[in-house]
């Protein structure tokens, strides 16, 4: 971490450490945010915050893209978030890319300070804590009883996502309203990729009145594939990534089945299911050193504000067509077949698409 950090400062002036090459500030603590902050407040400066668990790729670029379009000054936090994950999860696991991160946020400024006029600001600092600072009462509780002062957002974060894990909107909104109360951004920075998190995020500053506004941007595929990009692909490998656009494949079946006028749950999400049953057998057919297995968790058809699921769409609301999909262990690898980042573990990938009102 050291070799992509410099500390500098003149004499006099509190030391604080820099990304090489650019004036991009590394903040570690909440007394250095704040240090940071408030002569921008005073010179009315507008400050956007894009959360990220860091493992950075294009998703995560285009948010800040856009986030410097529009503001004077972005701060990109990254911090792997342990109360968002179960017991049971891939917190140990999650890929922590400190270098190739601070690689993209460098090629990212150069490509800004090359531009003439798309962007309003920068990125002017990486936000980068510990779990003290983030958890000053110590490491938080992954239990679903656990105690300690959590912010938790009902029915919308215990349906869906929070259903198969039910800690984890808990742990995305506690640490989204610390990150919020520490960086006091004016905009916040979010990817239509996680839809639930967005709807549960907008909940929370609505019913907290926090003086933010929330930005969602689009979802950024694979361009030969579709695949949402995520930080968790890394974990599938050649095989079970070749599959793993199966989930946005049926989600494209419904979305057409509701585009040429479908409205009924069962209409919509059959076109959908068809397109699982034929991978499904598809895979079938193959040997055990060539298939892959997954599980569909669930394809769900929701209300765009509530996330409850729908009987029939309404047409003048849309609705939300979104889906998870486990991706289970390959089952005999071929020799010397690479199985993936931390040797292919089971992925859970999700996916969605708003279905637009029509009239
Ligand atoms: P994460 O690092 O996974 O917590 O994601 C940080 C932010 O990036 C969240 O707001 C995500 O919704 C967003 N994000 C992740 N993947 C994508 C993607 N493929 N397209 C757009 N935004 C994304």
């Amino acid at each position: 971490m050291a070799s992509s950090c410099s500390t500098t400062g003149s004499p006099g002036s509190p030391k604080f450490e820099k990304i090489p090459g650019t004036s991009i500030r590394v903040l570690r603590s909440v007394p250095s945010v704040r240090r940071w902050r408030k002569p921008l407040l005073l010179d009315h400066r507008s400050v956007a915050l894009v959360p990220t668990m860091g493992a950075l790729h294009e998703g995560h670029i285009s948010l800040i893209r856009a986030a410097c379009r529009e503001n004077h000054h972005v701060v990109v936090s990254i911090y792997v978030n342990p109360a968002q994950f179960g017991i049971a999860e891939d917190l140990d696991s999650y890929p922590k890319t400190w270098e190739a991160d601070v690689a993209k946020l460098v090629a990212l400024d150069r490509e800004m300070a090359d531009d003439g006029g798309s962007y309003l600001g920068r990125v002017s600092a990486v936000f980068a804590p510990t779990t003290g600072e983030m958890y000053p009462g110590g490491f938080p509780g992954q239990e679903v009883n656990s105690k300690g002062s959590f912010v938790t957002i009902t029915p919308v974060g215990e349906v869906l996502e929070g259903k198969t894990r039910p800690t984890f909107f808990r742990g995305v909104a506690t640490v989204c309203m610390k990150l919020f109360n520490i960086v006091q951004p004016e905009k916040v920075y979010f990817g239509q990729k996680d839809v639930q998190q967005t709807v549960v995020i907008r909940r929370m500053v609505r019913d907290f009145a926090m003086p933010i506004e929330v930005v969602i941007g689009g979802t950024v595929r694979d361009q030969k594939d579709g695949l949402a990009l995520s930080s968790r692909n890394v974990y599938l490998g050649e095989r079970r990534r070749g599959v793993a656009t199966v989930l946005w494949r049926a989600l494209r079946a419904a979305e057409e089945g509701y585009g040429m006028g479908m409205a009924g749950r069962k209409e919509i999400l059959g076109e959908a299911e068809k397109v699982v049953r034929e991978v499904e057998e598809e895979q079938g057919r193959l040997g055990p050193k060539e298939r892959v297995r997954f599980e569909v968790d669930y394809i769900s058809l929701a209300d765009p504000d509530t996330m409850e699921e729908v009987g029939v769409v309404d047409r003048r609301r849309g609705a939300i067509l979104s889906g998870a999909v486990k991706m289970l262990r390959v089952e005999e690898p071929k020799e010397g077949e690479d199985l993936g980042y931390e040797g292919g573990p089971e992925v859970r990938l999700i996916d969605n698409i708003i279905l637009k009102p029509l009239e």
